[in-house]
């Protein structure tokens, strides 16, 4: 079996390669800053863990290797200019939007969108960083540095957010996990909850959401869609064409995890529907020092990125899956964690069935 080479040597690279050990795929995750020349047969194949990457050694060989999955579709959905047009262009909801110019203003900002606007960077956010608030009553005015590196959006009053996670193969075969229901914290993921029988009416819909997105761009691998839900409505926030935060609960609740899927898709190995096993949690470690004393509750799986624990940095997270809700239950009564996480564990508690 050739080597499957990952672009980024995070979290997300690790735990795909872990979940190709078992199907006999060598899976390289590939640090941006190797400045080492990689062994690259044409046989091999290419994913990444992230949506855009500098220009470096280990980048260039990789992203010129002729069989890197979705190359063309990571500069389209990592720019948020060119993402939002291909939703527009698939006439796909998302919230109301602008690109920020170098001529754009505050007032045509809140003309057009309303008393408080979203800058987002077109480039390089994540964990809500690259955002900045325009608000009306606060006459706040669009940054100098922001203009031509940014798009506007409407505030959203969502009544919650959730997120798909689905896999498509090279022949267009597609598969979904149930809606994962997100809860973030100053724009940072802290839980998730999967899955939620008061989600499965929005299923179908949102499944045809990412599928049209998925064949338009002949997409191959596990790719998210983050949602806000509006009433019986679904906005799509933003796209990731990798694996999620969102699906980590995966790993602990279903038979073929985010992970594996991907590995599948884009090795060409077969695909099959996941078996989706009772109801998983998920809470991301955020800025706290790990704690083997976790490992002592019931039904807790920790994964644990081995990185410097600094503020607001994932460090890790927390799996549950339990057919016993009553585990789920004592779990959280039982993690004693800082602030927001009584938020965190509150929200989980109130969102179980
Ligand atoms: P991620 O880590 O998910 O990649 P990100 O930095 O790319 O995050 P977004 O997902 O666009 O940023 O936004 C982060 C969070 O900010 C959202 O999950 C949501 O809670 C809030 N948010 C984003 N856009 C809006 C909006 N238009 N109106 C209201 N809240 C929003
Ligand atoms: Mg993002
Ligand atoms: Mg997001």
């Amino acid at each position: 079996m050739s080597v499957l080479w990952v672009l980024g040597a995070g979290q997300l690279g690790a735990m795909l390669k872990q979940a190709g050990t078992p199907l006999g795929v060598d899976v390289r995750p590939v640090d941006i800053e190797s400045t080492e020349t990689l062994a690259l047969s044409p046989s091999d194949v290419v994913t990444a863990e992230r949506e855009e990457w500098p220009e470096t050694v280990a980048t260039k060989q990789l992203a010129t290797h002729t069989n890197f999955v979705n190359l063309a579709t990571f500069p389209q959905l990592a720019d948020r200019l060119t993402q939002k047009q291909w939703l527009d262009r698939l006439e796909l909801a998302t919230a109301p939007w602008f690109p920020v110019e170098s001529d754009s203003t505050a007032k045509q900002a809140y003309h057009t969108l309303g008393e408080r606007v979203l800058l987002k960077r077109r480039r390089g956010g994540y964990d809500g960083k690259g955002q900045f608030w325009l608000k009306e009553s606060e006459s706040t005015d669009i940054p100098e540095d922001w203009k031509g590196y940014a798009i506007a959006e409407q505030a959203i009053q969502f009544d919650e957010e959730v997120s798909l996670v689905g896999v498509r193969g090279k022949n267009g075969e597609t598969h979904f996990y149930p809606l994962t229901l997100n809860l973030h914290i100053n724009g940072i993921l802290y839980a998730s909850i999967s899955p939620l029988e008061r989600l499965k009416p929005l299923q179908s819909k949102a499944e045809a959401m990412l599928s049209k997105l998925m064949d338009a761009l002949d997409y191959v691998g596990v790719m998210a869609m983050e949602c806000f839900r509006v009433g019986d409505d679904l906005l799509i926030n933003e796209l990731a064409p990798r694996v999620h935060n969102s699906g980590h609960w995966t790993q602990a609740g279903a038979s073929i995890c985010q992970f594996e899927n991907h590995v599948r898709a884009v090795t060409g190995l077969p695909l099959a529907p996941a078996d989706v096993k009772n109801q998983s949690m998920m809470i991301n470690l955020i800025g706290i020092d790990l704690d083997y004393q976790w490992l002592n509750i019931e039904g807790l799986e920790l994964y644990w990125y081995q990185k410097e624990v600094r503020l607001g940095r994932k460090v890790g997270h927390l799996n549950f899956c339990s057919g016993k809700l009553a585990v789920l239950e004592t779990a959280l009564h039982t993690l004693d964690m800082p602030e927001p996480y009584p938020t965190a564990l509150n929200w989980l508690k109130d969102n179980l069935p």
